[in-house]
């Protein structure tokens, strides 16, 4: 392991996968540091893309420039890794209430990702609804769990991987490099960071085995429906702001099953239950760049709900930045928060 690398990235999840790959692929000396945690924001995310969101359907900020620019991404690495990673599955949208029905047919007309569902029939088989079929277009579904496991094989093979928790004590020993935290929500008490705006949540899912369902679709009603690997099913998920810790709960199990008891006809059982932190902040815009006041330090965070389809572009924004000294959007860019952050 050298201590020379050019930049120390901290955390391998979504963020530091990206960046790290970026600066590798552009010929620089890395080393990452990942703590083996299985309960991280990206080993449980559902891996979706959705080019619209909330109960007013908007669209997602930026979506037009970081959809395409996060499928290329994963087509890449797919490439590269000789893995499959990313394919298209839309979304269809099974209206709870006449209400939702309403609002989703005004926006139809005017918002390119959506359309109704001509055959609404021949769903009556696996599900149960009183309302119209949305179908939000195109949406993509991301393993990143498999990226995230191949890339860390890639980094092990190259010898630039530690797998250790890598505490603020050990920045001395990198005096030559650049450290930049993609470190999730464990970044709310880094002694750098700890001032930023970050209000993390707590998202749930349960695992689940469906047999027979169409593995064609992602299906919400009040509850998300997403395939996950071989016969099984990623049921979620929840925001919760008040959470006494990081783990599955009793509460979400129960409530999640009742959903998906009213909304599903098919027979299913749960294989298992996973939770996770999502790094999210009261902006809702990524955390980027170097700091204001240590300039050898630097962060890649921020990403809340939205890691899978704005990690790959801020992290490619970042590494130019480090290399090229190309600009950081400043809706994203760290140095918004000069004021807070030159405080400490
Ligand atoms: C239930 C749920 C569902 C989700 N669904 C979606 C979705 O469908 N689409 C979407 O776009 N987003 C989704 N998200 C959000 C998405 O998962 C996150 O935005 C994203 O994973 C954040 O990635 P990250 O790499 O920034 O952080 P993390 O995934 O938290 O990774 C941080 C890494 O840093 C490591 N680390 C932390 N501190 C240290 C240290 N001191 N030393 C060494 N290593 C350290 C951790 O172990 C971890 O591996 C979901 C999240 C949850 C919880």
């Amino acid at each position: 392991m050298s201590s020379k690398a050019d930049y120390i990235i901290i955390g391998q999840g979504i963020s530091g996968t990206f960046l790290s790959y970026y600066l590798h692929k552009a010929g620089k000396n890395i080393l990452v540091f990942d703590e083996p945690k299985n309960n991280t924001a990206s080993k449980v995310t559902s891996g979706v893309i959705n080019p619209v969101t909330g109960r007013r359907i908007v669209r997602t900020w930026m979506i037009e420039e970081i959809m395409p620019f996060a499928a290329h991404a994963y087509q890449a690495l797919e490439n590269e890794l000789n893995i499959s990673l990313i394919h298209q599955c839309n979304i269809l949208d099974f209206h709870p209430t006449a209400q939702m029905q309403n609002a989703f047919d005004e926006r139809v007309n005017e918002e390119t990702y959506l359309s109704n569902v001509k055959d609404t029939e021949s769903w009556r088989n696996y599900f149960n609804y009183d309302f119209g079929i949305g179908e939000i277009n195109p949406c993509w579904q991301i393993n990143i769990q498999a990226l995230i496991q191949e890339w860390r094989k890639e980094l092990q093979k190259n010898n630039q991987l530690i797998e250790e928790k890598f505490s603020v004590e050990q920045i001395k020993d990198y005096a030559d490099s650049k450290i930049i935290f993609c470190d999730g929500v464990a970044n709310i008490d880094n002694t750098f960071f700890h001032l930023l705006p970050y209000a993390a949540n707590k998202g749930e899912a349960l695992i689940v085995e469906i047999k027979d369902l169409p593995r064609t679709n992602m299906y919400k009603q009040s509850c998300a429906i997403v395939p996950w690997k071989d016969d099984l099913w990623w049921i979620g998920s929840n925001y919760e702001w008040n959470f006494e810790n990081d783990l599955p709960s009793k509460e979400f199990r129960e409530s999640m099953e009742q959903k998906l008891k009213s909304f599903l006809k098919l027979p299913y059982k749960i294989i298992t239950h996973i939770a996770a932190l999502r790094p999210a902040n009261v902006e809702r815009r990524p955390f980027v760049g170097l700091h204001p006041t240590h300039k050898n330090i630097g962060i890649l965070n921020g990403m809340g709900t939205k890691g899978c389809s704005l990690a790959p572009y801020f992290a490619h924004q970042l590494a130019e930045n480090l290399m090229n000294n190309k600009p950081i959007l400043a809706y994203a860019d760290i140095q918004r928060f000069k004021g807070i952050l030159s405080k400490q």
